[in-house]
């Protein structure tokens, strides 16, 4: 059996394409209008003791840490409860991790 392809099978086929990559490219961009995650190397995150993970930071290096605290507890963490990586207004324009930990964090209200 052989099947043959019109020249309208072939233009229906390009326009699926083009509107797949579209769509996709329309996604890439949303995501890169989100804002970056706060890298713990990054000097300012750096400056201020930032980890990602509230459970990584040594007690002794930084001795203003307390078990307990964390950017989910901090009054400086904005967003929206749940999510993960979230504004904080120390780090504008980033995303900070909700379980991380800096140097300035305040006990929320
Ligand atoms: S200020 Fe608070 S919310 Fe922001 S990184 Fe430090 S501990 Fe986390």
């Amino acid at each position: 059996m052989s099947q043959t392809f019109s020249r309208r099978d072939a233009l229906k086929g390009i326009a699926v394409v083009v509107g797949a990559a579209g769509a996709a490219s329309t996604v890439r961009t949303a995501r890169a209008d989100a804002p970056a995650h706060l890298s713990p190397t990054d000097p300012t995150a750096q400056a201020l003791g930032y980890h990602e993970s509230a459970k990584t930071v040594d007690a002794k290096a930084f001795p203003t840490y307390a078990a307990g605290q964390m950017c989910n507890t901090c009054a400086q963490l904005q967003g929206k409860p749940g999510d993960e990586w979230r504004p904080c207004n120390i780090f504008a324009g980033k995303l900070v991790n909700q379980n991380g930990w800096c140097k300035v964090w305040v006990k929320k209200a």
